[in-house]
């Protein structure tokens, strides 16, 4: 099984070294920060909603490999994605970082599976999940610095 450690790896690495859709939204009319003060992690998630959809999603942090590489993830997975699907998803991805099982269909998700041997790790993989279900659903976390407009 080590072809697949290797494999699920190189996917939390690749994240790492080349974040997807990381920075500011200009665009964005939700906004939601995540906060994990275990492990120190950080994540703001930015979504651009076009009636129940995501239209465009980023995040922006700071943290540990885990939480920065499963953030990125989280914004290839959610786009174009309705508040139920959203949470459809977080479901799958919490059931691998808390069991370790994966899917039959090996996708990149998948590759948090190993976090299931680190509990203490889970809370970073799960953290921009977080932050993106409570911006889909326009209720920012308490920790949040924005103000809400007038
Ligand atoms: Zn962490």
């Amino acid at each position: 099984m080590h072809d697949l450690t290797d494999l699920y790896q190189s996917v939390i690495l690749d994240h790492n070294r080349r974040p997807r859709n990381r920075g500011k939204l200009p665009t964005a009319n939700r906004v939601a920060h995540g906060d994990n003060p275990t492990c120190g992690d950080q994540c703001s998630v930015y979504l651009r909603m076009d009636g129940e959809r995501v239209a465009e999603v980023s995040f922006d942090g700071s943290g540990c490999a885990i939480s920065q590489a499963s953030a990125s993830l989280m914004t290839t997975q959610i786009k174009g994605k309705t508040a139920a699907e959203i949470e459809d998803l977080y479901t799958n991805f919490h059931h691998i970082v808390t069991t370790g099982e994966t899917p039959e269909e090996i996708n990149d998700v998948a590759a948090f599976a190993g976090v299931h041997d680190f509990p203490a790790r889970i809370k970073c993989a799960t953290l921009g999940w977080h932050a993106a279900l409570n911006a889909v659903k326009g209720d920012p976390l308490p920790a949040t610095t924005e103000t809400h407009k007038d």
